[in-house]
């Protein structure tokens, strides 16, 4: 799960890290207010949307003046906003942060995440902060230090010290840096984030170092155990057809392609999209209806496919094992005549009542291409969508 940056920095000053002083606001009023509430002589005027590259796409503006935050306000609220994090058409920008301006000397980068290799909670700092980072990363892969944090010890002074030293923090500001870090270590640590980043960290001209923006995503399978974290949920920033599969227990995922994918497991899920592309065709979702799902889970999975507005064709790829065949064909039945179904349908069933299943899906009259493997399916499914 994903939060906004007024959202994060919130979350950081709870855990004593310094962030500029800030109001979130909705309307252009709020934020003229927001303004003067905070005081001059200069404001940045933040776009919040659940993406990155903000700034590149005209999204953070400095203001000056109280009639600037207003011109700024105005122009950026509502508009949709391009990054290399958002999706071609941009996202709307509904909210947005003002903050007092801060007097940046230098940008530098930190963040946390999870490494599966070493198993721990890595630190990563670069003295390049405030540009994209994956090109740091490329370019010159050694301004990015790293550290793998024991749990049981949390981030040491000392190792929080030597990676300050690196990324260029004088020696005077060295022992803010060490709270900072340490309090985003607690942070990601306590709120079980699987990303936390900081970019950019700033020096600022009297030597102090500043949070001056935030970023974090949250392991979903926590969820439960922080509702503090769930309260932040933004349903504007999310894609509708997930909001409506996670109300009704579904994992599905949008992509970009033109195949609707209803499979029962992750496992079959990935191999399905897979024997798509392995024939040329692109997978338009990623929709796994689970293993004990009910006529009425399957028929609700199949109206939220059919909501995909680039759909050419659907392949229902089930493995009936817990999941019976004919639930899945009662399903599948159901839905095509509530939607009035327009698009080719591709369905292979196999395994607990396959000939039920079958039967009960040719008995229904609805135009169904059958498919007998994997191969089969996936090259009808990919021959549909292209004609
Ligand atoms: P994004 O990463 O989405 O582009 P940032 O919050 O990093 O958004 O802001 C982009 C840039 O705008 C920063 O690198 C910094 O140079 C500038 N900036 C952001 N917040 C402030 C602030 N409070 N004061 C001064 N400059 C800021
Ligand atoms: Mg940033």
């Amino acid at each position: 799960m994903k939060i906004h940056e007024y959202q994060g920095k919130e979350i950081l000053r709870h855990y004593g890290v310094t962030v500029p002083r800030g109001i979130p606001c909705t309307s252009v009023d709020e934020a003229v207010n927001a303004a003067q509430t905070l005081g001059g002589p200069v404001w940045v005027v933040k776009a919040q949307i659940h993406a990155g590259g903000r700034g590149k796409g005209g999204g953070v503006k400095v203001a000056k003046s109280i009639d600037e935050v207003r011109q700024y306000a105005s122009s950026i609220l509502g508009m949709q906003l391009i990054t290399h994090q958002t999706s071609p058409a941009g996202q709307k920008v509904r909210r947005l942060l003002i903050e007092e301006g801060a007097d940046i000397k230098k940008e530098l980068y930190v963040s946390m995440v999870t490494d599966r290799v070493s198993q721990r909670v890595v630190l990563m700092a670069s003295s390049e902060g405030g540009m994209d980072i994956e090109e740091v990363a490329a370019s010159h892969p050694e301004k990015i230090h790293k550290i793998a944090i024991d749990p049981a010890t949390g981030l040491k002074d000392g190792e929080a010290d030597e990676i300050a030293a690196k990324i260029g923090v004088p020696p005077a500001s060295i022992a803010q840096a060490r709270t900072l870090l340490q309090g985003l270590y607690k942070a990601y640590w306590e709120t079980d984030a699987s990303l936390a980043e900081i970019n950019p960290l700033i020096l600022t001209g009297d030597g102090k170092v500043i949070a001056l923006d935030a970023k974090f995503n949250f392991d979903s399978n926590a969820l439960f155990r922080h509702p503090e974290i769930v309260a932040y949920r933004d349903l504007d920033e999310e894609d509708p057809a997930e909001i409506e599969a996670s109300k009704h227990d579904l994992a599905y995922i949008s992509l970009d392609g033109n195949i609707g994918c209803l499979v029962n497991g992750a496992g079959l899920a990935m191999a399905t999209m897979d024997t798509i592309k392995l024939f040329d065709g692109e997978p338009a979702n990623f929709l796994d209806v689970g293993g004990g799902a009910t006529a009425e889970k399957v028929t609700e999975a199949f109206k939220i496919m059919l909501q995909h507005p680039g759909l050419k064709a659907i392949l229902v790829n089930i493995f009936g094992g817990i999941m019976r065949c004919d639930v899945i064909a009662e399903g599948v039945i159901t839905a095509s005549r509530a939607v009035k179904l327009s698009v080719p349908l591709v369905v292979r069933m196999k395994g607990t009542n396959e000939d039920l299943g079958k039967q009960m899906l040719a008995d229904s009259g609805l135009p169904i291409i059958s498919a007998d493997t994997m191969e089969e399916a996936a090259k009808k499914v990919v021959a549909a969508a292209n004609g």
